[in-house]
Parts: C-alpha cells; structure tokens; sequence
C-alpha cells in the first residue's frame, strides 16, 4: 500500500471514528434530554393525584346521604352508555385508608378529592349530616397524618337531587344555597385544610349537564344554560370570597377546563369558528372572574345573560384567586358550519384529521397542548396556576397482576415535558395533579375508559398499580 493510500484510509477511518463517537454523544446527549427529572421542576413543585367524590366514593345512600343528580341520572336507562351507576364504584367511601395510602406510596406530596355537597347537606341545606362531616375529618386525618397535603374541591358536578327538584343551577337561589354550603365546608374544614378549589370546571358541568342533557341533571338548551352558567360564575366568584374570610392563611382557586380549539383550515372562516369555539370552551367563567365580564364580542349569544344579570353583579362575579387550576386533556380543530348553533362550528373528528394517537375518549394525543394552555392563562391577571388534571386513557389489559401501559407512561413524559417548557419560559406553574388515582366511574361513559395509576378490578375491589403508577413512583422519589 502506497503512502498515499495508507494516509487516505487513515483519514477516512479517523473520520468515521469521530463521526460514531460524534453519533454516540449527541444519542447520549439526547437521551440524557429526553430524561425528566422531577428536581427539573423545582424543589417547591407540587405533585398530586385528583379524584371526585361521585367518581369513587360509592355508598350512594349510606350514612344519611342524600340523593345527587347523577345518583338520579344514572339509575336512569339509556343514560350512561354501559348503563352503570357509581353506587358502589371504588367504595372510597370505606377503602378511603388504603387508597390514600397507595398516594403516598406513590411518593406524591398531594390528594385532590371533592366533597359530596348531598352527604353533608342532604337536601342540600339547613340540615347538615354529622356522619357525612365525620367521614371527610377522616379522610383529612389520614392524608395529614401521611404528609399529604389534603386539597378540597367544593363541587365536583353532584348537586343535591333536592335542589335540582327547585330549580338547581338555573334557579338564582342556588348562590344561597351554595353560599351556605361553602360557609359550612370552610368552617367545618378550614383549620386543617388550605387549599380550596370552589368548582371544578363549571363550563364542563354547565355545557354538557344544561345545554347538551349528556350529563346529569340532562337538560337541554340555551334557556337552562344560559342562567346555569350566569349563576354557576356567581357562585365561583362569591364562594372565593366566602373561603377567603373564612379560611384563616388559605389558598383560595378555581379549576378551569381547556380545550383548545385550532382552525381545520388557515381560512377566514375557519379561524372565526376557532375563535369562537375558543371563547365557548375556554373563556366563559376566567373572564368574569378577572373582571373582564363575559366574553360577548367573540360569543354574542352570551348576551342573552343581560336578562339574569342584576345590579352589582359584575363586582360579585370578580374575585381575585390565589390559583388557577388548569385542566386539559386534549384539542379540537374546527371548519366553519353555520347550521351548529352557537359557535357555527364543527369539530372535524381525529379520524378525519389523521391524528397519530387518540385515547380511549377518542380525544387526540397532543403534548404541546399543555404547554399552549399554561400560555392562554398569561393574558390575565392571575398569580399562580396549577395543572389540577392532565391524564388518558388506554386499553388497560390486566396480565398476571400487571398493567403494561407503556402509551400512558409515555403520555405522562410528553405532557410534562411541555409543563416544564412552559415554566422555564417563565409560567408561574406550580404544581402538576394526574387524574387520576385509580379507574373510576368516568360519568357518561361508565367504567369503561380508565384513566387511574392503579386498575381496579371491579367485582372484586382488588387494586393493581399500573407500570405509569411505579413510573412514576420512580420519578418522585426522593
Ligand atoms: C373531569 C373529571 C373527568 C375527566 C376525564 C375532567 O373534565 O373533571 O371528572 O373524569 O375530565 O374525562
């Protein structure tokens, strides 16, 4: 071999050395990236599981409850689509130490659980029920007792049948009626527990519950859901201030339901459809909140609420609340139709959309979402947020006592790390809840989709910690 030739292999394999060790660096490089660290969130970060009383207490007439709507609802045929009830569901109801055990075990710092509204007032007021009180005071001992931090959600969508039966979130009275109930839980709760979130998502249980009659009490049309929502953002503003005075030190929020909306097409049309779906999903109840009132301009419709509205009512809906709750799951993309009343949008499915990952919901898969949503919420004047829900999911299958559920580990990786670019842009996101705990009764749509960090085998109440549950067990520890 020539010099030359020998000095030409030479570099050619130097060249291919450096570009594999280069290769190899950047994979390491990357991998080390793609690792998420829970310290990258910060030492104050909080993490926590959320549950819902209806979802998972069971004991649906135990003990001097009173009946709810969705207790009504779902004993109602056709209702829920595997026509299931929660009457039992996970019994949280007597389970309530091991489940918040398993929390802990999980290595969280934090248990979301709402209260019952019918089990503590079962006619929704005056009478209160002392074993309905006693069993929330057990359920805070315990989470104190394991250095969980115990966080309240006032409504959790289970109204009082009994108030339904006058009227429920249409009849003006029920910002009484909550009042009284707030000023009950505050007092009654309020020594041990500072952190408070009056209701969770009201469009949610507003939109789905008195304007489409999917969920409970199923009323339908803009003459339920125009009051529902007037009255449902009184009740979020006055029930801030009624934990603010009452709560001593404490942290007073509001969750919010998310669901971006993007335009199918870069067409006018379509991006006036987005706009509008956008203040129907996302803007009805924080605009008030923060003084801006209802977001007319964008959603006219809205005007019809003038005729609910009475003097002095612009300063009630206001509050100013220590967080906000995010909760977001998903996207939609919508074309322009003109026959869909409201919004004059379609929501153009996944399917059609070729979207890589839907979950069980039929909901598309998508990370930045999270990231997209932290970023609405810069607009307003508000201090601190917390994602209060983000989960999915999956076909769960239960082998030999295991769940595989690679898809929701990765599910959980990507969200958050689109949490942290959010936060390291400066969001002032300060903790992060998974919904949820364990598989539980997913209202309208029964037991099917599951959504826990632990599978609950239903005729038997055994539990199984997912592979996303000891994920995540790994990624908090310490
Ligand atoms: C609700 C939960 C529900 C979850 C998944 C949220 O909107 O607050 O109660 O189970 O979404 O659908």
């Amino acid at each position: 071999m020539t010099m030359n030739r020998r000095n030409a292999l030479k570099t050619l394999s130097l060249g291919l050395l450096s570009t594999l060790v280069n290769d190899r660096m950047m994979a390491l490089e990357n991998l080390f990236n793609d690792e998420l660290k829970r310290g990258d969130f910060g030492k104050d970060f909080l993490w926590g599981v959320a549950t819902s009383a209806y979802q998972i207490e069971g004991a649906y007439n135990l003990d001097g409850k009173g009946m709810s709507i969705w207790d009504t609802f779902s004993h109602k045929d056709g209702n829920i689509k595997t026509n299931q009830t929660a009457d039992t569901t996970c019994d949280f109801y007597s389970r309530y130490p091991s489940e918040i055990k398993i929390v802990k075990d999980l290595n969280f710092n934090a248990f979301r659980f709402s209260l019952s509204w019918p089990r503590i007032l079962p006619t929704g007021r005056t009478q209160v029920n002392s074993k309905g009180i006693d069993f929330y005071q057990r359920v805070i001992d315990e989470c104190l007792e394991r250095g969980l931090e115990p966080w309240i959600t006032l409504y959790h969508w289970d109204l009082p049948q009994a108030l339904e039966d006058r009227g429920g979130w249409k009849n003006r009275e029920v910002v009484d009626w909550f009042s009284e109930y707030v000023l009950l839980c505050a007092k009654t709760f309020g020594d041990r527990v500072k952190n408070w979130m009056v209701l969770n998502e009201p469009f949610a249980f507003t939109a789905l519950g008195y304007f489409l009659g999917m969920h409970a009490p199923g009323k339908y049309g803009l003459k339920n859901f125009i009051p529902a929502v007037h009255h449902a953002t009184l009740c979020q503003g006055i029930g801030g201030r009624i934990l603010q005075e009452n709560v001593k030190n404490g942290r007073i929020g509001t969750t919010q339901t998310i669901t971006l909306a993007d335009p199918f097409e870069q067409n006018e049309e379509d991006i006036e459809a987005a706009k509008r779906a956008d203040a129907f999903l996302n803007r009805i109840f924080i605009e008030p909140a923060v003084g801006l009132g209802y977001p007319v301009s964008d959603l006219p419709v809205l005007s019809r609420i003038e005729r609910y509205m009475k003097p002095g009512d612009p300063d009630l809906m206001k509050f100013d609340f220590d967080f906000i709750g995010v909760q977001t799951y998903t996207r939609i993309m919508v074309k322009h139709k003109g026959i869909i009343p409201v919004i004059h949008a379609l929501p153009v499915s996944p399917k059609r959309r070729n979207v890589k990952q839907v979950t069980e919901m039929k909901w598309e898969v998508y990370p930045e979402g999270i990231y997209r949503a932290l970023k609405f919420y810069e607009k307003y004047p508000i201090h601190e947020i917390y994602i209060t829900e983000n989960g999915a999911a999956f076909k769960d299958v239960l082998i030999d006592g295991k769940v595989h559920d690679q898809e929701r580990i990765e599910f959980f990786k990507e969200y958050l790390k689109q949490v942290l670019r959010a936060k390291n842009e400066g969001v002032n996101v300060k903790g992060y809840f998974v919904w949820s705990l364990s598989d539980n009764f997913e209202w309208a749509e029964g037991y099917r989709p599951r959504f826990g960090l632990v599978y609950v085998d239903f005729k038997t109440q055994k539990r199984y910690v997912k592979d996303s549950g000891e994920w995540f067990k790994e990624f908090l520890k310490n």
